[in-house]
């Protein structure tokens, strides 16, 4: 079995480790911070869904779903709790053009194996979800959906990971990636130079960065994007599933007594950077966002002490089709990549770090991978519509 070196200890990065390790691989993971899962991994609305509009996400994200809802016995790992709520993603739309649209997805989904996506109208619709505004057309809903804990995933996947010959070297910068001729041959490091057959990039907005270093482009943009947190507000139903304005994006789920809320709202790419400043004025959009359909944010807004607001930002790595690169760099022997989820990281986890090991090992085969590095969709446009 060969020697893989994978740069970057976020999600990715350390469920890839632990399906290499588990396929027999002797794995190093080089993180640069003290910890794991400082970055993008910690900045993640933590969200989790099926409904999708590409059917090799729709397959793809149903393969993760399951792992994360058989977590402990999948990893072994008997307790070890990831705080997986199952309470739902709605879409809801009051665009009269749009209800056709999402009658259209949702027999598509369907269609592709992912029969248990309601499509409610009108009154069912408010009558299942009475906090939503006379405004709400039609949704979509789907109750196996969801949200969990990033980090407890994260701490699972390392665990198991350490039952095989994986090492997660802290504090280790990549500062480059060494190519001899039409292969890689390693990395330097801050702690010296590091040799493997393997390298795999898991290192989220400064992947691009580092693929560049051997000479190879990436059609990989980091993008700012913020997340709201409210500590605690007893006008939030607590039993209500993730709650997504279709027309607009802004998005909101409770977390414990409070919620989380955040909008993917169009912005320039940004430079990779390991700490975001956040527009302190993202607050009064999102709250004024959620509130179009969902009216009880306005009270909840109008009555909100300041100590219970907590904003930050992070950078979702966009790919041009909105779906992640994960496999071989095409030109450049021994390069590999699992990056670009363009704000689904998270929820692609186990699914992307099972394909990444299977493509390693020849298991899957490089033509059948539908995120392969070579797509058209990279160029042409298509694939992933559903982008928030
Ligand atoms: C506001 C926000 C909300 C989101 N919400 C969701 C959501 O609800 N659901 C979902 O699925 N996804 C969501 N995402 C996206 C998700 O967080 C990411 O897709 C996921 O965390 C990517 O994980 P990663 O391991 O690829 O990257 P990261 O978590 O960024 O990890 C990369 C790691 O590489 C390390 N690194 C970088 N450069 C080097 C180097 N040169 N040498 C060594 N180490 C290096 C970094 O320190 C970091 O630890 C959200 C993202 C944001 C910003």
């Amino acid at each position: 079995m060969s020697h893989v070196i994978i740069v970057g200890g976020g999600i990715i990065g350390v469920a890839t480790a632990y399906f290499l390790g588990r396929s027999g691989h002797q794995v190093v993971l080089l993180e640069r911070e003290k910890t794991l899962g400082e970055l993008t991994t910690a900045a993640s609305m933590q969200a989790v869904r099926a409904q999708f509009s590409d059917p090799a996400n729709i397959a793809f994200m149903q393969e993760s779903l399951s792992f994360y809802e058989q977590f402990e016995e999948r990893l072994d790992l008997p307790g070890h709790d990831i705080g997986f709520h199952q309470q739902g993603y709605l879409f809801v739309t009051s665009e009269e053009t749009e209800v056709e649209l999402l009658r259209e997805r949702v027999a598509l989904q369907h269609r592709h194996g992912l029969t248990d996506v309601e499509f409610l109208a009108g009154r069912e619709l408010r009558e299942r979800f009475p906090y939503l505004a006379g405004e709400a057309l039609a949704g979509t809903f789907r109750a196996r959906d969801g949200w969990l804990s990033a980090h407890e995933a994260l701490l699972g996947f390392r665990q198991a990971a350490r039952r095989y010959d994986v090492t997660f070297q802290l504090r280790t910068m990549v500062e480059r990636v060494l190519r001899q001729g039409d292969r890689i041959i390693g990395v330097a490091t801050s702690a010296g130079n590091l040799h493997a057959d393997h390298v795999v990039l898991t290192a989220g907005p400064f992947t691009a960065g580092l693929a560049q270093t051997a000479d190879v482009t990436l059609p990989l943009d980091p993008m700012r994007r913020h997340r709201l947190v409210i500590g605690e507000h007893a006008l939030i139903p607590g039993w209500a599933p993730m709650t997504i304005d279709h027309d607009t994006g802004a998005h909101w789920r409770p977390e414990g007594p409070g919620a989380a809320l955040a909008w993917a709202e169009p912005e320039e790419p940004s430079p990779p950077a390991m700490h975001i400043s956040p527009d302190p004025a993202f607050p009064f959009r999102v709250l004024e966002g959620v509130y179009r359909l969902n009216p009880f944010w306005l009270d909840v807004a109008e009555t909100l002490p300041r100590s219970q607001v907590f904003l930050d930002a992070g950078q979702y790595t966009v790919s041009p089709d909105h779906n992640p690169l994960i496999g071989p760099v095409p030109e450049v022997e021994g390069l590999w990549v699992s990056s670009g989820f363009s704000g689904h990281g998270v929820m692609a986890t186990p699914a992307a770090a099972r394909l990444l090991a299977e493509l390693i090992d020849g298991a899957q085969s490089l033509s059948t991978n539908p995120f392969a590095l070579d797509r058209p969709t990279l160029s042409t446009g298509g694939g992933e519509s559903m982008l928030i």
